[in-house]
């Protein structure tokens, strides 16, 4: 049990069970994974979230990615009061709109037009709905690990055996919208190269997290990364990145900046909201026309580009231009990153970390993390375990193994040395 005082949430958990199914609007947020019941949240600040008991904690979930300025800037949150002022929502265009569309293109290489959706999810099903319209193609590949929203042909796990066709990971989806999505192993170019042998003609397209962050971080090999670009090239097919998170998190451009290879379609979300719900679809042109109302790939939303959420973003993005803070990201994350393998050395608990810039996971296991079965391999009763004790110091960290921590601006060195510290104490607890 905890050493905070937690009866709130516990009783905000209790009563919003009767009313929301698992009580929670998203199902991480349960924190089943880590054999607790969840905190409800009251208000955040910089690095801090503050419980409805009152405990503060240093927050590394960072509304999982969006919050990279920390919570609640300054002038982020100016901006949306200013912009609320002139009305939340009109059906009809705004300057705002063509302002952010100016930046993201301006920040990544790859994108030449871009269309605001309301959520991440909304950004993938479009990038494949056009992918297939363009191609006139109905697969797609994705790869084991990697998340994408939860759309029907993304919520797909392999079958059995190399490069069959998927079959559904949730109750509810069509085992014949499944087929049409092919899952393989990340960083793994043999397959990739196989699957295209086999059916690169019927490809319409490769969805894939450049960087990915949903099995925990887990970079790319440079070879998987120019296999991917090299085969749809040859044979036709798509190219997306899908930098919800990566986007204006790893470089102002995104992954594709740091890693050096252009995509032909790119989704983003979670930063370019600021905390709000705004993402977008972007890239070529020629591929970005075939949308209604210029195409015949049909695409809408009541709320996209929305005044507020594209207020807070462009506001983000203009701040994130102006500080540059990359650099800084990349120097307290690696500090946090080596800390906490000298806290695991101390007490002599395997681990092996992940990072790309300000994004990392500390997996409890012995092996390199490189895919899916690789991540697998982790601890995840120790990480638990972990999790629990984190809190009890203090430290906010995402509810399961298999997610990055996210590092801010606000996230000083002061704030990165108690998180040190806390990892010291919190490891000789659980081993001790
Ligand atoms: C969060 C996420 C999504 C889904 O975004 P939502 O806004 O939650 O729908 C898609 N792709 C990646 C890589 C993500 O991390």
């Amino acid at each position: 049990m905890s050493t905070k005082k937690t009866s709130q949430s516990e009783a905000l958990f209790e009563r919003s069970q009767r009313s929301i199914p698992g009580g929670v609007n998203s199902p991480v947020r349960a924190f089943k994974a880590v054999g607790r019941s969840p905190l409800f949240i009251k208000k955040a600040q910089g690095a801090w979230i503050t419980d409805a008991d009152g405990n503060s904690y240093i927050d590394y979930v960072g509304s999982w990615g969006p919050m990279i300025l920390g919570h609640a800037h300054s002038a982020v949150i100016e901006a949306i009061r200013e912009a609320a002022g002139a009305g939340t929502s009109y059906g009809a265009p705004t300057e705002l709109e063509a302002l952010i569309a100016e930046e993201i293109i301006a920040a990544v290489e790859s994108i030449e037009k871009v269309r605001l959706v309301s959520s991440g999810t909304e950004a993938v099903m479009t990038a494949i709905r056009l992918a297939r319209g363009f191609t006139g193609r109905d697969l797609i590949v994705k790869f084991e690990g990697c998340y994408h929203g939860h759309s029907d042909g993304l919520l797909v796990k392999a079958g059995s055996g190399l490069a069959t066709l998927g079959t559904p990971d949730s109750a509810g989806i069509p085992a014949d919208v499944a087929r049409n999505t092919l899952v393989l192993p990340y960083n793994d170019p043999e397959s990739l190269a196989k699957a295209f042998a086999e059916k690169g003609g019927d490809i319409a397209c490769i969805i894939v997290e450049p960087i990915a962050g949903n099995m925990g971080c887990v970079p790319p090999q440079p070879e998987f990364l120019r296999a991917m670009r090299d085969l749809t090239t040859k044979h036709g097919s798509l190219l997306i990145f899908d930098e919800v998170i990566t986007g204006f998190r790893v470089a102002y451009g995104g992954a594709q900046e740091l890693l050096g290879i252009k995509p032909d379609l790119t989704c983003l979300g979670k930063i370019i909201g600021g905390g709000l719900p705004a993402a977008a679809v972007g890239g070529r042109a020629d591929i970005m026309e075939r949308l209604a109302p210029l195409g015949a790939v049909y695409q809408a939303g009541t709320l996209s580009g929305n005044p507020l959420a594209v207020t807070a973003g462009l506001t983000t993005l203009r701040l994130l231009k102006e500080l540059n803070p990359y650099a800084e990201l990349e120097q307290r994350a690696a500090k946090l990153e080596q800390g906490l393998r000298d806290a695991a050395g101390e007490v002599g608990v395997p681990a092996t970390t992940n990072r790309v810039g300000s994004m990392l996971t500390a997996f409890f296991a012995e092996v390199p993390i490189v895919d899916w079965p690789t991540a697998k391999k982790s601890n995840t009763d120790q990480y638990a375990a972990f999790f629990r004790a984190m809190l009890d110091q203090g430290i906010y960290l995402a509810p399961s193994q298999f997610e990055c921590a996210f590092v801010s601006y606000a996230h000083t060195e002061e704030i990165i040395e108690k998180t040190i510290k806390a990892a010291h104490a919190a490891l000789r607890e659980i081993t001790a």
